[in-house]
Parts: structure tokens; sequence; C-alpha cells
């Protein structure tokens, strides 16, 4: 039997719709094969997707639409994550200030477990190829204008956001939207039914393992990389492989080593053109450190493949070491632990750090198989809508993560396009058409164009320099002096400082 029509939409149907979803058709009764309708249908359950699935039913425009997020992972697991309180995962992020208040109007922020959680308010960056350091303090950034004081940003295990998240939409009796286990096998163009419902302009979804198509006003891809709703939508992707891996680990760093300087925690990254690419170590609670070391396929791999030990020390070794150290110690081979932990030490005692300011935390420990690489890419996707189509988070953009601002311009847009459809059920509007997904995409688009273009700019910029050559060594030196430029007094009172302090923020 047909369910009556707005029963089969599920709660709210935008006036447009209804009037031609009312168009009387020849009289017909459903087959099986006729679509679920769902308002908002999410591909993907990655921190973006769900961020956006609590955003909506957290707020009173939007809550009694109906929604699914299909994923094809089994989040189970992912909301019963618990690791011993001495214990960090791997994959952590920095949070900016924007998107923890996203969270907070979402009501998810108060499910993250706040002891695995540090906020940090200073940063040192460094250039191993010359001698110049970048510091910023948003403790004495606020202090300067009698502000209260700031965080840049809020290291979180990717696992405790999304625990958070998934709390969040349970506690927000929206579970039932979640389809896990669940792939989707392909996406079509609906039909125009003959009972009325003209679903010839609506993505219609097919799932794995069998279960009734759905159809959606509005699709939106937040799964990755690979988005297969981008591929549906025919939107194009460009960018480039890096040829370079992120590797991630936790670290155990001796305290009080800067990572509380004078109250404050400090995030560090240094720049290392001749293996590829920077190392920054981000502040985890009670002396625990993020690794994000970006390099060479064939350094990923020797850094994968070496005892705990030599990875220490080769760590200690990329924030202290020259180059040319660094490039002897990883051609040292993986069978020779003893042998890079005592190049380390010799080198640590007898030889000082080009700049006898730059103070760095002393690592200790690796956590034990926490060492993990990912390849990675810079992509932009062509636009972020289409008919019935928005993209959001990895989908819609994959950057470099030498600025951790990935996950950070994925809830971004996850807080645009839950504004967007809330404006739209608001003033009457089909939440799927392309006009009223046109505030949508008009904001992120550019947002997200250019914090992907200057993530990779910097990448290159710091890529220079990387040979033995004059040439490398006059663009090295160059970067140097803008660095001490930056840094100088005059940054300081132009406010240049302040206002790259301010984007890092995210605000
Ligand atoms: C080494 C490294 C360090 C990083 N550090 C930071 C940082 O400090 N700060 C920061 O902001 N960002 C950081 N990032 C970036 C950040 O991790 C990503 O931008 C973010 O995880 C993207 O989230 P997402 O939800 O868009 O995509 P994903 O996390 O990729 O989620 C996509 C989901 O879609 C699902 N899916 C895909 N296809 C289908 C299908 N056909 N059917 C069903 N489900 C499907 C997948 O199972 C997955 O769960 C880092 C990235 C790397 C590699």
């Amino acid at each position: 039997m047909l369910k009556p029509l707005t029963q089969r939409l599920g709660g709210y149907v935008c006036r447009t719709c209804r009037a031609s979803l009312l168009v009387p058709k020849r009289r017909h009764y459903a087959s099986s094969a006729t679509p679920e309708i769902y308002d908002v249908v999410t591909v993907g359950g990655g921190p973006v997707g769900l961020a956006l699935l609590a955003a909506l039913k957290a707020s009173p425009k939007t809550k009694h639409l109906r929604t699914a997020l299909i994923e094809f992972q089994d989040l189970a697991k992912q909301q019963s994550w618990s690791m011993a309180s001495d214990h960090f995962s791997n994959r952590a992020s920095s949070l900016t200030p924007a998107s923890v208040e996203f969270l907070e109007q979402s009501g998810t922020w108060s499910h993250i477990e706040q002891e695995r959680i540090q906020p940090y308010n200073a940063m040192q960056v460094w250039d191993a190829s010359n001698d110049a350091v970048m510091r910023f303090d948003w403790r004495a950034e606020a202090q300067r204008y009698n502000a209260p004081p700031r965080v840049v940003a809020t290291m979180t295990e990717n696992a405790n956001l999304t625990r958070a998240l998934l709390n969040r939409i349970h506690e927000l009796n929206a579970g039932d939207s979640l389809m896990v286990n669940t792939k989707v096998g392909s996406v079509e163009m609906g039909e125009n039914e003959p009972d009325g419902a003209d679903l010839s302009s609506w993505p219609t979804l097919s799932l794995e393992p069998s279960a009734p198509k759905i159809a959606a006003r509005l699709l939106v891809g937040a799964d990755g990389f690979n988005s297969p709703v981008r591929a549906f939508a025919g939107i194009s992707s460009h960018g480039w492989d890096y040829h370079r891996h992120g590797v991630v680990a936790t670290l155990k760093v001796a305290n009080p080593m800067l990572l509380e300087e004078s109250g404050t925690s400090v995030a560090y990254q240094r720049f290392l053109p001749q293996l590829g690419g920077p190392i920054a170590i981000l502040p985890l609670p009670n002396g625990h450190a993020s690794l994000v070391w970006s390099t060479t396929p064939a350094n990923a791999s020797f850094l994968k493949s070496i005892e705990p030990a030599a990875f220490v020390a080769m760590v200690n070794a990329a924030v202290r070491c020259s180059e040319t150290d660094l490039v002897y110690m990883t051609g040292l081979g993986t069978q020779s632990t003893q042998q890079i932990v005592s190049e380390y030490n010799w080198r640590n005692e007898h030889t000082k750090p080009t700049d006898t300011e730059t103070l760095v935390p002393e690592v200790l420990e690796v956590q034990e198989n926490s060492v993990a690489s990912f390849p990675l890419r810079f992509r932009q996707a062509t636009t972020l809508t289409g008919p019935r189509i928005a993209l959001v988070g990895d989908a819609a953009h994959t950057i470099h993560p030498l600025a951790g601002q990935g996950l950070n311009l994925g809830l971004a847009d996850a807080r645009w396009l839950a504004e967007t459809i809330a404006y739209a059920v608001e003033h009457g509007m089909d939440l799927g058409d392309s006009f009223a997904l046109e505030r949508y995409s008009s904001d992120r688009f550019g947002k997200g164009l250019l914090m992907g273009g200057s993530v990779d700019a910097l990448n290159w910029i710091y890529q220079l320099g990387s040979g033995d050559g004059m040439l490398s060594s006059l663009f090295s030196n160059a970067r140097g002096l803008g660095m001490k430029a930056f840094s100088s007094n005059i940054a300081e009172q132009t406010g240049l400082k302040g206002a790259i302090m301010r984007v890092a923020e995210g605000a």
C-alpha cells in the first residue's frame, strides 16, 4: 500500500516541491522498486559527514528533516572506542577555535573526553636550511590588546571527535539516520513516478548489501578523497600527488620540555627541505605529543621499519641536527639501531643547534604500534555543488597537512551547508535546488581554494633549497630573510603578524 505523501516524504516538504509532487498523474500503485524518499542523504560517516548530521539534528529549523547517513564501516566500534589514559591514537588533528565553536553549537563538544585534548597557544616554526625562526605566541598577542587569553588550536584525537559526534547523534534520537555497514552501490537519477512524485532530477541510491533504494532531495558527498558522489555528479577534481607521505606516531616527550613553556603549550614545526617536508610535534596531554612528519616515501618506509629506539633518535635528530647529518643517518640502513642511536647521541652532545634559542622537546619514547604513514595529495573539486548535490570535506578538497587545516576546512563546510539548508527550510525553498545551494558554494569554494592553494604554496616555497647548488642556497637564504622579517618588530607593529595568527585560528 502506498504511504500518504507526507509520510513518504518524511516531515518537511517545501512549497515548491509539494506543488510539483502533488500534480495529479495517472493513479498507480507503488512497486517494490519505489525508492524511500529522504530530504538529506549523506554518504560518508567520517568526522565531516557526522558533524553535518549532528548540526542538522541539533537545529530546531532542520531537526524534522528526514536524513540518512550511509557509511560502509561499522560505526559501533567508533562509538565504543576507548584507550588507556596514558595512550593516544596516532590520528590526531588540531582543531581551530572556529571548529570548536561549531562543535559547541551542535552540542557535540561536551561529549569530547576533555582529559584527552590539549589546547595550545604558541607555535615555533623554523627552517633547517637557514637559521630563521618564527614564533607565534597568542597569549602575548592577547596581552598586547588586553584581551582574554586565546588558544590557536586544540589537539584532539580523531577517534575522540568521532565518538563524541556519534554520542551526540544518538542523544538527539537520530541514531536511526545511520545506515552503517552499508555501501553505495550505484547512484542514478530517479524516475518520473506515475503516482505523482517526479524523481527524475533526484539522485537515487542503490545500497549494498541490498536495501530499498533511497532518493535524496539533497545528496551530500562526505565520502572522502575518492568520493563516489563526486564521480556520480560528474564533478571533476584537479590536483596532484605530492609524492610524500605523512608519517604519524604518538610520542612521549620529556616534561617540561617546552610543551609547557611559561604555562602555555607549544606546537613545533621544522622544515626539512632535503627530506621532503616539515616535521611537526604537536602537544597532547601529560607529556605526550602527536608526530606528523611529511617526508619522501623512501624515508617514510625507512622510519616505519626501524626499531623504536632508532625511531626516537631519528625524530630527535630531525628537530636538532643539521640536514646533512639527517641525510647521513637515514642512509645507515634499517639494521643499525645501535648505530643510529649512537650517531644521534654523539651529535646531541657535541654539536649545537644552528639557532641556540631554538629549544625543542626531547622525545623519550614512541608508543608501540603507533607509527603509520599516509600518502599526501592535493585535490580541489571544480565546484562544490550540482543539482541536488553538495560536496563537503575531503570529497571537496584534500590538502597537505602541514598547516593542519584539512579537517577544519571540512568542519567549516559542514557548518555552512547546515546553515544553508536551515535558510532554505526557513524561506520555503527547495533545499536541493541549485539556487538554494548557491549560498553554500559561493562561500565555501573560494575559501577552500584559498586555504588549499596557500598551503600548497607554502609547501612549494619550503621545498626550494633542497639541493646543494647555488640557486638552492639562494632560495634558502631568501626564505630565511622572509622569516626573519616576519619575526621582526615591523611585522609586529604593522599588525601583519597578528593578522596571520588570526588566519591560523580559522577566524
Ligand atoms: C597525516 C595527516 C595529518 C592530518 N592532520 C590534520 C590536522 O592536524 N588538522 C586537520 O584539520 N586536518 C588534518 N588532516 C586532514 C584530515 O584528516 C582530513 O581532512 C579529514 O579526516 C577528512 O574528513 P572527511 O570526513 O571529509 O573524510 P574521511 O575521514 O575520509 O571520511 C570519509 C568516509 O566516507 C566513507 N565512504 C567512502 N566511500 C563510501 C561509500 N561508497 N559508501 C559508504 N561510505 C563510504 C569512508 O568509509 C569514510 O568513513 C590530516 C591528514 C593527514 C593525512
